[in-house]
């Protein structure tokens, strides 16, 4: 009797070490994790790699979430899903936060608070070397592709222009390579990525077009605990030249391959 006894509470305290490691159980921060939701298809902000700096998970944002967690004594897990799910699953609290190369617009807004922005950028147009593409209204009539969701659609949309959205940046890039499209619209650091990527690419930008957009960590409405941890991190890791050191190493990373 003693014997089970023993065994039993041994096992417990096997599977609680194993929930704190590996933060099963789902996205509750009440623990010592952090579990940032994200879609590790934009690089150089996410993508999954054999060795990443949480799991598979490897990229800018990756790396503030590891050292943002790691700062406030937690650990940091990650969730992959579509761009798309992020928000639902943070209201739903299945993550605690989303680090996307997420753009804080007025329209998410109204869902979500945002943490203190860390990376601004710009949406650009990737088209063919030779593409007589030179301004955003040159994309009239053209055939146009974006990535589902992302900011990039939301501004095509509003120049009312039609085009097909993709559920990767890697798919709309292809269909671009392959002739099927004349320009994909998307976030500057992720476009200069797939240039680097891919022969006969070039990007154009309009920033007469395009207003520059701020990335920053969402939580949910109201999670003030958690905002503030992340803000002050983020504070932190901007001011001592962290976030930058970390764009500059894996845009360069990004470009040589
Ligand atoms: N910045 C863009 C947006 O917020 C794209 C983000 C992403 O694909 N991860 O919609």
């Amino acid at each position: 009797m003693k014997k089970t006894t023993k065994l039993l509470a041994m096992t417990l305290a096997m599977v609680m070490t194993a929930c704190t490691l590996t933060a099963c159980g789902g996205g509750s921060s009440k623990g010592n994790t952090i579990t940032f939701g994200t879609n590790a298809e934009f690089p150089p902000f996410e993508y999954v790699t054999s060795n990443g700096v949480i799991g598979e998970y490897d990229g800018i944002d990756m790396a503030i979430a590891k050292q943002l967690a790691e700062s406030n004594g937690m650990t940091a897990a990650v969730e992959n899903m579509e761009f798309d799910s992020l928000l639902v699953a943070l209201q739903n609290g299945q993550i605690d936060a989303v680090i996307a190369g997420m753009t804080a617009t007025d329209e998410r807004k109204e869902t979500v608070d945002f943490s203190t922005p860390y990376y601004t950028a710009t949406q650009v147009m990737i088209v063919k070397e030779d593409s007589d593409i030179a301004a955003a209204t040159d994309m009239a009539d053209k055939k146009i592709c974006v990535i589902q969701g992302y900011t990039g659609e939301i501004c095509v949309q509003d120049m009312g222009y039609t085009y097909e959205a993709f559920k990767k940046g890697t798919e709309a890039v292809m269909e671009l390579v392959n002739g099927k499209c004349d320009v994909v619209v998307i976030d500057s650091a992720t476009a200069q990525k797939y240039v680097g990527d891919n022969e006969g690419l070039k990007i154009v930008e309009d920033p007469s077009a395009f207003e520059s957009e701020e990335y920053a960590i969402a939580v949910q409405k109201g999670n003030t605990e958690l905002l503030d941890k992340i803000n002050k991190s983020i504070d932190k890791m901007l001011a001592d030249g962290t976030i930058n050191e970390l764009a500059v190493k894996y845009t360069e990373e990004a470009t040589a391959e």
